[in-house]
């Protein structure tokens, strides 16, 4: 990877490699934007293949976080870190704690938040080496698990959508297909199933999808299904790049709205569900519940706040699809101009 032509490409400010060998720790943080404030972002643990493809993940994600807190009219920046190695079996009190001790080296420019593979029992250890922190337990004044506010948010979303196509934001009786019965999918299962709606769910981990029918009236598909599933909805709550070239033709829903990260593999992907008349609500507008909760904690957590902040989610994305509609473009580009249209304000203001 010819490194600082990618970091031109999408304005990448910095990135920061930390090795701790005794720790067992390889992190990689990426500072996309630092115009509305210091990056914020998620710790990610992954097993990547190979270098490039956790510094592409990383660069990819401190953007997407930039775009997030610009719409969400927070005053942060974005940025991610990635750690290299399983979230199952490499982690450790050292390596977090190593990680913290870098993170305190950016001075600030960099508050780091819990991600995919981390908890906040793991933020916890690198609040014990840098302040520069969110997402700590609750039992310690924190915010705690961002989930329950994400999936609040994710609910606000899928409710705007309906407004937008139907008139009426009732969830009664829509078909939802739900990729994903972890933290954020088995949460909107319920809240879903106790509207009304007819819920359709997969997951890879049967465990997971046991703790959902155990309790809840869903309809269970094999992983690879989910995709065929005749619905009005289609909500991916799993993972990155599930709308791709493969996948878009067997779609049978009106509306694409779930909480994971990079849903379009490729833009020409947004572009295809516009086309196909498909509503896509952008990933990072709809998700952004998890992000404002870890962000109120920064000036002293309030739960109200944060969910009357993560209630907006449904104002912003009505005015994004309405802008989309009035300009005629993808839904996804009408975001990414709402968000850089506050950077530039802000920016300008700065100048001047
Ligand atoms: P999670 O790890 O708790 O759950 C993900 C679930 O997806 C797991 O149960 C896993 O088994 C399942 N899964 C993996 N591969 C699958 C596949 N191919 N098909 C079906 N299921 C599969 O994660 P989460 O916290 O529920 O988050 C879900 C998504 O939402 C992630 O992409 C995450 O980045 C994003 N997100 C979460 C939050 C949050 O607050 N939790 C905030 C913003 C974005």
């Amino acid at each position: 990877m010819d490194l600082f032509e990618r970091l031109k490409q999408d304005c990448h400010e910095q990135v920061v490699f930390f090795r701790d060998l005794q720790a067992g720790l390889r992190a990689i943080v990426v500072i996309h934007n630092t115009t509305l404030g210091p990056a914020m972002g998620g710790v990610k643990m992954s097993g990547y293949g190979c270098e490039d493809e956790a510094i592409e993940d990383a660069l990819k994600l401190s953007k997407i976080l930039t775009y997030k807190a610009a719409c969400a009219g927070l005053n942060f920046g974005g940025g991610h870190t990635v750690v290299i190695g399983d979230p199952k079996t490499d982690k450790s009190e050292a390596l977090f704690r190593s990680l913290g001790r870098f993170i305190d080296g950016l001075g600030g420019r960099y508050i780091a938040a819990e991600g995919v593979g981390t908890t906040v029992e793991d933020m916890d250890y690198i609040r014990m080496e840098t302040a520069h922190v969110a997402g700590i337990p609750s039992s310690k004044g924190g915010s705690g698990d961002p989930s329950p506010l994400c999936v609040f948010g994710v609910l606000r979303g899928l409710e705007a959508c309906q407004v937008f196509l139907t008139g009426s934001d009732s969830l009664e009786g829509v078909k939802i297909a739900i990729q994903g019965a972890g933290r954020v999918g088995s949460r909107l299962a319920a809240a879903l199933t106790a509207k009304g709606a007819a819920v359709t769910i997969a997951d890879v981990d049967a465990e997971a999808i046991g703790r959902v029918t155990s309790k809840h009236p869903v309809k269970v598909v094999e992983t690879e299904e989910i995709y065929d599933v005749d619905c009005d909805i289609f909500s991916p709550c799993a993972l990155g790049g599930v709308i791709n070239d493969d996948t878009i033709g067997r779609l049978k829903c009106k509306v694409v709205a779930g909480s994971a990260n990079n849903q379009l593999a490729e833009e020409r992907n947004g572009d295809e569900l516009d086309r196909r008349g498909i509503l896509y609500a952008p990933d990072y507008i709809i998700n952004s519940g998890g992000l404002i909760n870890v962000a109120e904690e920064i000036h002293g957590y309030d739960s109200e706040r944060a969910r009357r902040k993560t209630a907006g989610i449904r104002d912003v994305l009505l005015t994004i699809l309405q802008a989309a509609r009035d300009n005629r473009i993808p839904t996804y580009k009408a975001a990414d101009r709402f968000a850089e249209d506050r950077i530039e304000r802000i920016a300008r203001i700065r100048r001047s």
